[in-house]
């Protein structure tokens, strides 16, 4: 990790080197963590699949890559920033406030704040249960609502959407905030009536609460829904298709944002190279580790969805292969 970045080997290094004049440099061992999201969302695959693809190579580039679940896109850039993370995964509004200054991060931009690439795409997700009378985002009042964990992605947007509905969490009977791993169990045991998720599809945690559960995802749709796509570059439309979930066998319209993966101007621009080097050479393996990378294209994913400056080392390979203008 960057600013902890003093490793076995340095240390190693330096012992040799006191006994053996002439011993040859030990390579320096780097060490990087990715932060992503709850176990049963999709930013946990991400970073443990990023993770596989820099490992594979770490006998060449001597980088070990951990990615540890973690409380969301909020507290992966104040992760970052705080230089416990060196890289992470986050909506792609977070990381136009973040970098901006803008929604929860006024008057706090953080500049050095780097984009690396996009993701998948990472719809609004509300699913209600079936007995608790929600078929649309607007029926929340007087509901017992999970609003997501401070430091998620969901909790962010969300607290947008509230604003922009005119609701805060007295409008709901309820407003918790667990994480995102526990939001299935708690519908499934009635502790709550409807979870919201900004989430790639399919995932583990939907799955999870659709088959424990009588559940629907809803829509989640109307003018201020319009106004908020109208207001806010990166906001779109977007459809969770049918036939993904137990019982959810239409199409639902929503609307969301891009998961992207970031880091800081900080890290070292070779550790940033070898880790795009490794997604991308190693694409099609890597878009077969979960059914939300399938239809991801190289072209779209260092052009769409970033707001920040692309990092100088992720810059450098996309350069090398032709991605991008010299
Ligand atoms: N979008 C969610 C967040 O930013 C995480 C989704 C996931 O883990 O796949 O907290």
């Amino acid at each position: 990790m960057k600013r902890h970045a003093f490793t076995a080997a340095t240390f190693t290094g330096a012992l040799l080197g006191a006994a053996m004049f002439s011993a040859p440099a030990v390579a320096q061992e780097r060490f990087i963590t990715i932060g992503t999201g709850g176990q049963t969302g999709v930013y946990y695959v991400v970073g443990q699949s990023v993770c596989r693809m820099v490992n594979r190579g770490s006998d060449e580039h001597n980088i070990r890559c951990n990615a540890p679940s973690t409380g969301g896109s909020v507290a992966n850039v104040n992760g970052i920033r705080s230089g416990e993370l060196d890289m992470g995964v986050v909506q792609s509004d977070v990381q136009y406030q973040a970098y901006n200054g803008t929604g929860n991060f006024e008057d706090n931009a953080y500049e050095d704040l780097r984009a690396v690439f996009k993701i998948h795409g990472e719809p609004l997700t509300v699913v209600a249960r079936s007995d608790s009378g929600i078929e649309h985002i607007s029926d929340f009042e007087g509901k017992r609502v999970n609003i997501g964990n401070p430091g998620s992605g969901q909790r962010n947007t969300m607290e947008v959407v509230m604003e922009k509905m005119g609701w805060t969490t007295d409008t709901f009977s309820l407003a918790s905030e667990l994480d995102a791993a526990e939001q299935a169990s708690a519908l499934s045991d009635n502790n709550i009536d409807a979870m919201v998720y900004v989430v790639g599809h399919p995932n583990g945690s939907i799955q999870e609460a659709t088959t424990t559960v009588d559940a629907r995802l809803v829509p989640v749709s109307g003018d201020e829904i319009d106004a908020l796509v109208e207001e806010y570059p990166y906001y779109a439309k977007a459809t969770i298709p049918g036939g993904l979930y137990r019982g959810n066998d239409e199409d639902v319209d929503t609307f969301g944002v891009a998961a992207t993966f970031v880091t800081t101007a900080d890290t070292d621009e070779e550790v940033v190279y070898e880790t795009v080097k490794a997604v991308f050479e190693n694409f099609d393996r890597f878009k077969r580790l979960h059914p939300a990378f399938e239809n991801l294209d190289e072209q779209d994913m260092i052009s769409q969805g970033l707001s920040a400056p692309l990092h100088e080392g992720a810059k450098r390979y996309y350069t090398e292969r032709g991605w991008l203008e010299e």
